[in-house]
């Protein structure tokens, strides 16, 4: 189920509990802003999840209103996974869905890192 990114953030979301440690997680990266983690349903050889710690629900909220050394830090720590996993110089995609268009379902902020093989078209169709 799509999520409104309008809505404020909840704090029951898969990923809030994730950063509680409520519920596992196959971590990849963690730093004082972010956590990197194996998506649960890889749909790469790599896929990862960063999220930030702080609460926002979506690239939307965050971009909006996260104040500016926690937007540096979490953008930092995004470039720094894919240069931890070996990613810059094969390459990799990054991807954030925002909303019903973009087919969010967890709304807690993520970034999907996607790499290991050739990543083909840039929006699948259909
Ligand atoms: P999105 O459609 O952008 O909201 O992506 C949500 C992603 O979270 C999907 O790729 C799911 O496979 C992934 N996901 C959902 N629950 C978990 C979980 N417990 N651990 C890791 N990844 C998860």
């Amino acid at each position: 189920m799509p999520i409104d990114p309008t809505q404020p953030y909840d704090p029951s979301n898969i990923f809030a509990r994730i950063l509680r440690g409520e519920i596992p997680c196959k971590k990849v990266f963690e730093d004082e802003f972010a956590l990197a983690f194996h998506d649960i349903a890889p749909q790469a050889a790599v896929h990862v999840l960063v999220i930030p710690k702080a609460a926002y629900v979506s690239w939307d909220d965050f971009s909006a209103h996260a104040p500016t050394d926690t937007i540096a830090g979490f953008v930092r720590a995004v470039g720094t996974v894919a240069r931890e996993l070996g990613l810059v110089e094969p390459g990799y995609r990054l991807l954030a869905n925002v909303g019903a268009d973009g087919g969010q379902e967890v709304p807690h902020l993520h970034v999907h890192l996607f790499g290991g093989q050739p990543l083909g078209r840039m929006v699948a169709g259909g």
